[in-house]
C-alpha cells in the first residue's frame, strides 16, 4: 500500500509557558535538563491512536502497568547537532527507527510506524530548535522510548504501549579516558537472550557487576561471551574497537553484540578512508599477547553519547595493562573526528548522513 502521510498524523499542541530561558547552556549535566516537547503515542486496541506533541511534562499510571512488573520496555539513543549556517541535523534517524522495531519485536511489543516516528522527530525538532545547543561538541540527545502500559497482574504481553519522544541538551561529553576491567563471571548478554535488542532490563542486569568493578577501581567493564569467558564483546553499554598491528578490529555483531550505529558509521567511515578494519570474534588470548608484545596501540569504546571513548587501562587476568598515551594514537581520534565532521557539518559527508530537519 502506499503510505498517504500528506496530513501530520499527530496533534502539536505547543506549550505557553517556555522553560528555555531558565538554562545555562555552558553548564549542562548530561541528562537532566529536558526541552520544552515531547512526543506521546498510544497503542490501544490492536493499533495506535493518535499521537501528540505537548510540553514535556508528568505522566499518571496505574501501579500495576505491565512494564514496571514484567519488563516490556525499549529504547533508543540518538543527537541532533547544530549545523554552521544555523540549521540542525540529525545524523542517521533511520537506523534508529529501524533498531527501535528490531528491539519491538524481540520483545514482543508492537513497531512503531517508520513514517510517524520520522515525521514526530522533524516536528519536535522544529518546535525545540532553539533547545540545539550551538557550542562546540554539544547537541540535542534524543531519547525515544516504549513501554507496556496495560495495566494486568499476570505475565503474557501487555495489550497496550506508549511511544514517547524527549530530548535533553548535553554538553561535550568529558572523554576521560576510562579504566576497563574484563569480566569473566557476571554477562550481559547470552545466546539466545535480548542483548542484541535496547532493553531496560539489559541495563538493570548490568549495575550490579559495574558496581563491584567501580569499588576496585575501574570504571566500566569489558564484557566476554557468557558461555566461555573466552571473546570479548561490548565495553560497559558502548561498542568496542581495538587496534592491533595498525589494524582496527572490532568484535561482530551477534545476539551478544548490540548493533551500533556509531559502530557501524566508524567502520563504514574508516574503509571509505582506506583503512582496513578487521569484524570478527576477539579473545580475550588474542588481546593479552598483543598488549605484552606491544602489537595493541589503541582501544576505545563507541556510542551515540560519548562518540569514541578511550579506554587507558585493561584489567586483564595478567594485570592490569596500560595502553600507550593517548597523544600518539592514530585510529580513535581519526574516527571521532570524521564523525564529528559529518554530524556538526563541519567536512565531507561521504555516505550522506547528515539529515536537514
Ligand atoms: C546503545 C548501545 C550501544 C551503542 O549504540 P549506538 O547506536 O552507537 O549509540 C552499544 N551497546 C549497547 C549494549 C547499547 O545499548
Amino acid at each position: 500500500m502506499m503510505q498517504e502521510w500528506t496530513t501530520l498524523d499527530f496533534d502539536i499542541k505547543p506549550t505557553s509557558t517556555s522553560r528555555l530561558g531558565e538554562v545555562d547552556f555552558s553548564n549542562l549535566i548530561f541528562g537532566k535538563v529536558f526541552s520544552d516537547h515531547m512526543f506521546v503515542m498510544d497503542f490501544v486496541d490492536g493499533e495506535w491512536q493518535r499521537g501528540e506533541i505537548s510540553a514535556f511534562g508528568p505522566m499518571t499510571f496505574s501501579p500495576a502497568i505491565m512494564s514496571l512488573h514484567y519488563g516490556q520496555a525499549i529504547f533508543e539513543g540518538m543527537k541532533a547537532f547544530r549545523q554552521p549556517d544555523g540549521g540542525v541535523s540529525l545524523f542517521r534517524p533511520g537506523a534508529n527507527i529501524q533498531r527501535l522495531n528490531f528491539s519491538a519485536r524481540r520483545m514482543s511489543m508492537p513497531e512503531v510506524p517508520e513514517a510517524t516516528f520520522l515525521q514526530a522527530l522533524m516536528e519536535l525538532m522544529k518546535l525545540d530548535s532553539a533547545w540545539v545547543p550551538a557550542i562546540a561538541d554539544s547537541a540535542l540527545y534524543i531519547r525515544p522510548f516504549m513501554f507496556a502500559t496495560e495495566s494486568h497482574v499476570g505475565v503474557r504481553p501487555s495489550l497496550s504501549y506508549r511511544f514517547c519522544i524527549f530530548t535533553c541538551p548535553v554538553a561535550a561529553y568529558y572523554t576521560k579516558p576510562v579504566r576497563v576491567k574484563l569480566e569473566l563471571v557476571y554477562t550481559r548478554a547470552a545466546a539466545g537472550g535480548t542483548g542484541a535488542a535496547k532493553a531496560a532490563g539489559n541495563y538493570a542486569g548490568s549495575l550490579y557487576p559495574t558496581e563491584l568493578a567501580k569499588a576496585q577501581g575501574y570504571d566500566q567493564l569489558l564484557w566476554t561471551d557468557a558461555s566461555t569467558h573466552t571473546a570479548v564483546e561490548e565495553c560497559g553499554t558502548m561498542n568496542v574497537a581495538f587496534v592491533m598491528d595498525g589494524v582496527m578490529v572490532v568484535p561482530k555483531t551477534s545476539e551478544t553484540v548490540l548493533s551500533g550505529i556509531t559502530r557501524d558509521s566508524a567502520i563504514q567511515l574508516m574503509e571509505h578512508h582506506g583503512v582496513k578494519v578487521e569484524q570478527r570474534r576477539v579473545t580475550v588470548e588474542e588481546l593479552q599477547s598483543a598488549a605484552q608484545s606491544g602489537q595493541l596501540t589503541e582501544a576505545f569504546g563507541l556510542g551515540t553519547a560519548a562518540t569514541v571513548s578511550p579506554i587507558c587501562t585493561l584489567g586483564l587476568p595478567s594485570g592490569d595493562w596500560d595502553l600507550p598515551d593517548l597523544a600518539n594514537w592514530k585510529i580513535g581520534p581519526r574516527v571521532k573526528s570524521l564523525l564529528n565532521d559529518v554530524r556538526y557539518g563541519t567536512g565531507e559527508d561521504p555516505l550522506g548522513w547528515n539529515i536537514p530537519v
